[in-house]
Parts: structure tokens; C-alpha cells; sequence
């Protein structure tokens, strides 16, 4: 790529997607974000880390987020109902916030597509269609999503960006390399009143007999998903929803945490699985967000590494060379490869239940997060109390 782009096409309305439409509508490029409603009614991805906190602010929205979120002052692991570590993002040196917010998802994205919009991004709410274009390894959108985009990009954008999430438009059509992790796990998780929680505000993880869970506390409910292998769940029933009450009755630490609790939701299944994709650009077209690489919601990485993505994207577009895309993706595959690490140790930890285990993951946490935000620590210390 060596031709000073002007015009973009954004395939994704979610945080990653939006994100970079501000940022290039802002900076005069002609930006249209393709956005579709229909999602699950719920949304996976509640919990911020402070990292995130700078881009919410880049944005201008970060008021607005905190009026429907929960302040978030650290993190709480708990080995069972006897162990438990509290994590504070206290101590960040000033060069972190040492705070992130729980936060509904759907109100949270349409802030960020909303910043988008009056940044001057245009927003066309259809399902934009790819094809695959006469030269090799190029996609183009459909002759049907220009002609509904009543000619904003002519006879078609500069560059396409798949900020499609894990439907991977780009990835999937031209069939282009990856490397996969080993877990494949899915996840359950519904909305749930009266919850029992150990520390105010804090996400908790919990360890559990078969696989792991996270209980964050939203305004009014909590959200309690569990991460857990297929094969598990089948003794439950056959549906998600008769699984999930089922497997939170019998789990010894979800019971007690749930005992007065009562669903208020539906059940969401998504599926959990890593996925780094060796390419993230070619000849115009480029990935961000999950697009680019999924790697593992256990240390709630995924809206940072999209937004910062976003970041990183915009100035390989303002830069407008090969060798800044190239730098892009390079920067991708290193921070992907950090969070896969403390994916890896904590994968490790949940299996054999070891709190030693665990330090060393949140070691490998603050590094991956540390290095992302030049030399930042969100966490300082971690404690041991009993419940
Ligand atoms: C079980 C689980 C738990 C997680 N927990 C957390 C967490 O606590 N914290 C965290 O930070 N992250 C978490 N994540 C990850 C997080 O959800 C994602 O990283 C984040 O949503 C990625 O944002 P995105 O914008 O890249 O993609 P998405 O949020 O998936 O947005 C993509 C958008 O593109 C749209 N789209 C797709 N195709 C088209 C098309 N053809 N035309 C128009 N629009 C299209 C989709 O409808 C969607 O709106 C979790 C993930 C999982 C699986």
C-alpha cells in the first residue's frame, strides 16, 4: 500500500470498528461505518480494564460511560469459598487510571458508534456483503452495498477494514493462514439478580470444579457466565438455558454465591476459542478488533486490544505505506502473543487450582499490560483473605 488513502470503508459497528471511524472522521478522512442490530440480547465483554480508560477519554465519552456503568476498583479471584485474592488497581503510578468500569455492553457500543457519528463518520445500518475482487488476495464490497450506500465510495472504497469480530469476514473469504489455540470451550452467561459478591465494584473469577466462571456486577444485576468445556454440560439438558441454571445449581461455590439469586435474563452461549491470524492487511484491506485475533476473555483483554488496534490502525492509514501496515500488524502479533502467555499461565491455574500458579499470571498480566501502556503496572499488590 503507497497510495494516500482518502476514502474507508468500516465493516463493523462494535467498539474496534467505531473506534477507528472517529478517529479517521476526526482527522478528515472520509469514513463510513457499516453497522448492523442484529446481536444476541445480551453482549459478551462487560468488564474494562484501565487501559481502556484513555481511549474512552480520546473519544470524549468516558462521562457518559461511567453514568450507566459500575466504578471497578480492582479484581477478585476466588480459588473456592475459602481462598480468595483481591487485586487493586490501586498504585498505577498516575501513568494508569487505577479504576475501569463494569459496563453493559449495549449501551457501551452505541456510546462509542455514537462518538463515531459525531466525529463525522457516516453510519450505514446494513449488513455490508464482501466478495473476493479480480486480483489475487483483494476483496471488494458488493455491487448491492455501494448502490445502498448511494455512492459515498463511488466505485469503491480505498481501503476496506474488517471490523467484523469473530465472523472474520476478510479472513474467512480469502482463506488466509491462522494459528489456533487448543481451548475450546463455550461459554454461558445470563443476567442475574442478587448475586453474592466479596468486593464491591471488582470482577470476580472463579475457579471452579469443572472449568471457570466471572460474576460482574452491572447496575441493578450481575452478570454470571461460565466458561466450561461442551461435554460437561450435556448432563444438564439439552438447552443453554436449562443447562446454565442447571450447572449453577449443582456447582458447590455458584450455589452459594446464587443462593438468593434469581435469573433475569436470557441464557447467551458463545463460543470460546483462540485464534491469531498470520495476516492482518493486504492489498486494500486491513483487520481490527477480534478480526485480528481473539485471543481469551479470562483477563478481560478483548475491548483493549480492539481499541488500541483502532489506534494503531489509524496511524498505519495516516502513514500510508506498506511499511506501516506492516508495523501494524507486527505491534498486533506481539501484544496478542503477551495476553496468549498469561491466557496460557492462567489456563494452567484453572486446571490445577494453584494459587503460586496465579501470581505468576497476574506477573505475566502486569508485564502484558504494562509494556501496552509504557511501563505502567495497573496492579501493585495482591492480597490473601478468607471469606
Ligand atoms: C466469553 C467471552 C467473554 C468476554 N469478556 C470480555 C470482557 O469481560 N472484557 C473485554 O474487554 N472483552 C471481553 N470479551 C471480548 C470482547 O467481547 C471482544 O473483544 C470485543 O467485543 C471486540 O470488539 P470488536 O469491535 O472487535 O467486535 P464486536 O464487538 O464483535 O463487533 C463486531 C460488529 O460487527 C458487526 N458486523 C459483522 N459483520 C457485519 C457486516 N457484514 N456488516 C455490518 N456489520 C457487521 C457485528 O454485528 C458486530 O456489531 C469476551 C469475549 C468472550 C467470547
Amino acid at each position: 500500500m503507497s497510495k494516500q488513502i482518502e476514502t474507508v470503508a468500516i465493516i463493523g459497528g462494535g467498539p474496534s470498528g467505531a473506534m477507528l471511524g472517529a478517529l479517521l472522521a476526526k482527522h478528515g478522512y472520509k469514513a463510513a461505518i457499516f453497522h448492523t442490530d442484529k446481536r444476541p440480547p445480551l453482549i459478551v465483554g462487560e468488564s474494562l480494564l484501565p487501559a481502556v480508560i484513555p481511549y474512552l477519554r480520546k473519544l470524549g465519552i468516558e462521562d457518559e460511560i461511567k453514568s450507566f456503568s459500575i466504578y471497578k476498583p480492582g479484581a477478585t479471584v476466588c480459588l473456592n469459598l475459602n481462598e480468595v485474592i483481591s487485586a487493586s488497581f490501586a498504585f498505577a503510578d498516575g501513568r494508569l487510571p487505577d479504576y475501569a468500569y463494569n459496563t453493559p455492553r449495549d449501551l457501551f457500543d452505541q456510546s462509542v458508534l455514537n462518538a463515531a457519528r459525531s466525529a463525522g463518520a457516516t453510519i450505514f445500518n446494513f449488513s455490508a456483503k464482501l466478495e473476493k475482487a479480480d486480483a489475487p488476495d483483494t476483496v471488494k464490497l458488493s455491487r448491492e452495498t455501494l448502490d445502498k450506500a448511494g455512492g459515498f465510495f463511488g466505485n469503491g472504497p480505498d481501503l476496506i477494514v474488517d471490523a467484523s469480530g469473530r465472523l472474520r469476514l476478510i479472513s474467512r473469504l480469502l482463506d488466509t493462514p491462522f494459528k489456533e489455540g487448543g481451548r475450546h470451550d463455550v461459554a454461558l452467561f445470563a443476567h442475574l439478580s442478587d448475586v453474592m459478591m466479596n468486593d464491591v465494584g471488582h470482577i470476580h473469577l472463579d475457579l471452579l470444579t469443572k472449568g471457570w466462571s466471572w460474576r460482574i456486577p452491572l447496575p441493578g444485576r450481575v452478570s454470571l457466565g461460565v466458561v466450561i468445556n461442551p461435554e460437561h454440560l450435556k448432563q444438564y439438558g439439552n438447552g443453554i438455558e436449562e443447562q446454565f441454571d442447571g450447572y449453577v445449581r449443582e456447582e458447590p461455590s455458584l450455589r452459594a454465591y446464587s443462593k438468593s439469586a434469581t435469573r433475569i435474563s436470557p441464557v447467551v452461549k458463545y463460543n470460546n476459542y483462540q485464534i491469531i491470524p498470520e495476516r492482518m492487511h493486504g492489498p486494500g484491506w486491513a483487520m481490527v478488533g477480534d478480526s485480528a485475533g481473539f485471543v481469551d476473555p479470562v483477563f478481560s483483554s478483548g475491548l483493549y486490544l480492539g481499541m488500541k488496534g483502532a489506534s494503531e490502525l489509524f496511524k498505519a492509514i495516516c502513514d500510508a505505506t506498506n511499511r506501516g501496515m506492516l508495523r501494524y500488524e507486527q505491534g498486533r502479533h506481539v501484544e496478542l502473543k503477551k495476553w496468549q502467555g498469561v491466557m496460557e499461565d492462567s489456563s494452567i491455574c484453572i486446571a490445577r487450582g494453584r494459587s503460586t500458579r496465579i501470581i505468576r499470571s497476574e506477573r505475566r498480566w502486569r508485564s502484558a499490560s504494562a509494556s501496552a501502556l509504557q511501563g505502567s503496572s495497573p496492579v501493585k499488590r495482591w492480597t490473601t483473605a478468607s471469606t
